[in-house]
């Protein structure tokens, strides 16, 4: 049968199949798999993956790691053609305060073409829509166009902190592979899919400073301890500039510069910032060393502070002088700025800076890069073609961060990320939701770059 045949099936097949795959994903959203709370729950929703994989002739089991099991499915096919590695998570983010959603978030229901739920966009129902895909295709043909392995991850809510492990462990079966694919996120606009080849990685940590060892009145006590609020503004200070420019001591020579024609690229996707602005409620940009939004959010590390605590922010005022306060930071890394150290410089300028205060990691990924003249990233693009009559917007580099690193630094493979969500998936936020023709569409995409790397 020929490609355009198989994919006129499938989306027949698809259409006439609607309510029992929106089914599959209910009973799949259905499971409170929240790796912050961890514990059985998160793992059956691995089982059942793990089950729905088997039941579709995959060699599907559960890789044991130090917290929530890896779920590892092989599947066959044509041995000369591509092997697709397909990665996403099992596990969702905390589903925050009920009275948020208008409809509870692990009881799945579907309003205005969408599907509500926690998991439905983040990430059950984008990993679903491949394993759909690769069904379908063995319905059709007998057996998947090109071998395909599942990678899904009990953890990636919380930084996925024992997948590089793991993956190292089954490096045999995995390493195989020549292309890794990641549907995570959402696209970045309504009428177009994106292809994204690099993720910044994210380095987060806290600082905290004390002076006394009570809260003291500002009057009698002021300045004979150490105001810790004012020890973590001057530390914060010395680590970003007012032009925007992070300062902390060696850091900047980290990087290293991007390819010409990813620069390009960048430029070329270039928004129009009063619409960008208009669109957040900001009423300017920040300051920052580089022309252009799309650079600051592609090839710039940025330093956030998350939140500053400290003292007193009740009603009127009170004199007081806290005795303790603490910062929460996250830094964007971008290609060259290794996240190790990334980790060991912070340090060494708190030291250096501010003796007295601590700082305390919460966790990292490294950046990930893949080239654009990557060989697979054409017959993606054109499987993507295939499916919704248009180019993908080639984007190369996501602001966000993603385990891709795992794949593309331990594993040395090409990946690629390809967001199947809708653009307000609302992921992380109450009432998250997959709209129900993305899901149908993924579905299609997936089995259209699976046939696209079959005949490339
Ligand atoms: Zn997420």
């Amino acid at each position: 049968m020929s490609e355009q045949s198989d994919l006129a099936q499938v989306t027949r097949l698809v259409g006439e199949r609607r309510e029992a795959y929106l089914g599959r994903l209910a009973d799949y959203v259905r499971l409170p798999s929240v790796s912050a709370v961890g514990g059985e729950p998160v793992r059956a929703a691995g089982v059942q993956i793990r089950d729905v994989l088997r039941s579709g002739g995959f060699d599907a089991r559960l890789h044991e790691t130090a917290g929530q099991p890896v779920v590892v499915a092989h599947r066959g096919g044509a041995r000369d053609r591509p092997h697709v590695l397909i990665y996403g998570h099992y596990d969702v983010q905390p589903p925050g305060e009920d009275e948020l959603w208008d409809s509870p978030p692990f009881e799945p229901a579907v309003r205005g073409g969408r599907m509500f739920g926690r998991g439905t966009a983040d990430n059950k129902g984008q990993h679903l829509a491949h394993v759909i895909a690769t069904e379908l295709l063995v319905e059709l043909a007998g057996e998947l166009p090109c071998p395909v392995t599942f990678v899904l991850d009990g953890e990636e809510e919380v930084g996925s902190p024992h997948l590089d492990q793991a993956v190292r462990e089954l490096r045999a079966e995995l390493a195989t592979a020549d292309l890794v694919i990641v549907s995570d996120g959402p696209t970045a606009r309504d009428d177009r899919l994106d292809l994204v080849y690099g993720l910044r990685g994210i380095l987060a940590f806290e600082l905290t400073a004390t002076g006394a060892d009570r809260d003291l009145h500002s009057g009698h006590y002021g300045e004979i301890p150490p105001n810790p609020l004012w020890t973590l503004v001057h530390l914060l200070a010395s680590m970003k500039d007012e032009a925007g420019n992070i300062t902390i001591d060696g850091f900047g020579e980290l990087a290293t510069p991007l390819p010409e024609r990813e620069q390009a690229a960048i430029a070329a996707l270039e928004p129009d910032p009063a619409q960008l602005l208009a669109s957040i409620g900001a009423p300017r940009l920040a300051p920052a060393p580089v022309a252009g939004v799309a650079r600051r959010q592609m090839a710039r590390p940025t330093l956030t502070i998350n939140g500053l605590h400290g003292g007193y922010g009740g009603p009127r005022n009170k004199t007081v002088l806290p005795h303790q306060a603490l910062a929460k930071c996250d830094i964007r890394l971008v290609d060259g700025q290794d996240a190790d150290t990334a980790w060991e410089l912070v340090q060494a300028h708190v030291r250096r800076h501010a003796p007295d205060v601590t700082a305390t990691w919460h966790g990292a990924m490294h950046p990930a890069r893949t080239p654009m003249d990557t060989p697979y990233a054409a017959a993606v693009a054109g499987g993507i073609r295939g499916a919704t009559g248009q180019e993908p917007v080639h984007r190369p580099t996501m602001g966000g961060s993603l385990p891709m690193w795992v794949f593309t630094r331990t594993l040395g493979l090409p990946a690629l990320v390809l967001p199947l969500g809708n653009v307000d998936q609302a992921n992380h936020a109450p009432n998250e939701n997959l709209a129900l023709d993305r899901f149908y569409q993924g579905i299609a995409v997936s089995a259209s770059i699976l046939l696209a790397l079959a005949r490339s």
